[in-house]
């Protein structure tokens, strides 16, 4: 299939390595990133998807998205799909997609969750918004680049079950963090507290998965000084976006609300950005109650 692939930074680019591997014809368009072996390089992103079946976009965020998309629309062929990546808001997402469906294509939101490793691997899991028939003709790739696709709804819909996954996952981090620096200043040995509350009603991903205290639990970032992993500044971006879909649809969301501040304040004023998301645990370590 002819493949026009736009933002090839860190996720794109091992993204689009797996198509050409798998040996699908792969036109991308970077401003800075370089084209992954066997990526022909276009000079614009129009360029990129001049002739192109499946356009996909794997940007930074909705504005740049939309850019991207107002100048690619207008080149792609009729009957193309544009798939678009990258973790979003879901306006943008649903915009996008109905100036596309505009001007006669196809137009999927399909986020990821899986990270680097999994874009590198192929084992990344994608979360579909958009019709049957689009979905259908972009699954195929689906496949190469990920293990699992779900077509999770209409337009927006996969943008809307990434960002309520990540506000889970923000508030679980938070919760697991929290209880082992109560647990620390309770006296509970850490490897006590992971072997009761791994296999008790506390569980989670964040505690058996992803465990935020060094040398306990599963190989995690905690065992590595925090180096991401899932950065922190990512995880602050998933919860803005979920906080601006709760404004947007008028839900309640408080927990959401509160983990979205501590990443804020973690990020921006406790030198948290550019540490793994489960640095909360030194953070919560080094605080009092007041
Ligand atoms: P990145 O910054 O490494 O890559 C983004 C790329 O887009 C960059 O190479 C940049 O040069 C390019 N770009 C920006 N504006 C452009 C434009 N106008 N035209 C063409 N290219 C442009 O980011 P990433 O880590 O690859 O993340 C991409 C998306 O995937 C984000 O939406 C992110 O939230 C999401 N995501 C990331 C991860 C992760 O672990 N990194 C996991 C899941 C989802």
């Amino acid at each position: 299939m002819k493949i026009g692939f736009i933002g090839l930074g860190n996720m794109g680019g091992p993204m689009a390595a797996n198509l050409v591997k798998a040996g699908h014809a792969v036109t991308g368009f970077d401003l800075t990133a370089p084209m992954p072996e066997g990526v022909s390089k276009a000079e614009t992103a129009a360029e990129a998807a001049v002739g192109a079946e499946v356009v996909i976009t794997m940007l930074p965020n909705g504005a740049i998205l939309r850019s991207v998309a107002a100048e690619v629309i207008p080149a792609m062929s009729a009957g193309a799909v544009l798939c678009d990546c990258s973790t979003v808001d879901v306006d943008s997402a649903r915009a996008v997609a109905g100036e596309a469906q505009a001007a006669g294509l196809g137009a999927l939101d399909a986020p990821v969750s899986g990270g680097v490793g999994g874009a590198t691997n192929g084992t990344l899991t994608f979360m579909a918004g958009g019709a049957d028939a689009d979905f259908a003709k972009v699954k195929p790739l689906f496949d190469i680049m990920g293990q699992k696709a779900v077509h999770c709804g209409a337009s927006g819909a996969g943008q809307a079950a990434k960002i309520c996954n990540n506000m889970i996952l923000g508030v679980t981090m938070i919760a697991t963090c929290e209880a082992f620096a109560l647990a620390d200043k309770l006296g509970l040995d850490r490897q006590k507290m992971f072997d009761v509350v791994s296999t008790s009603s506390g569980y989670s991903w964040t505690m058996n998965a992803y465990c935020p205290a060094p040398g306990v639990g599963p190989t995690s970032p905690a065992d590595n000084g925090y180096k991401p992993g899932f950065a922190a500044e990512l995880m602050l971006k998933d919860l803005n976006l979920s906080q601006q879909a709760a404004v947007s649809a008028d839900a309640d969301t408080p927990m959401g609300q509160l983990a979205a501040e501590l990443y804020r304040r973690f990020v921006e004023d406790e030198a948290g950005r550019g540490m793994d998301f489960s640095a909360m645990l030194p953070r919560f370590e080094k605080r009092g109650r007041a």
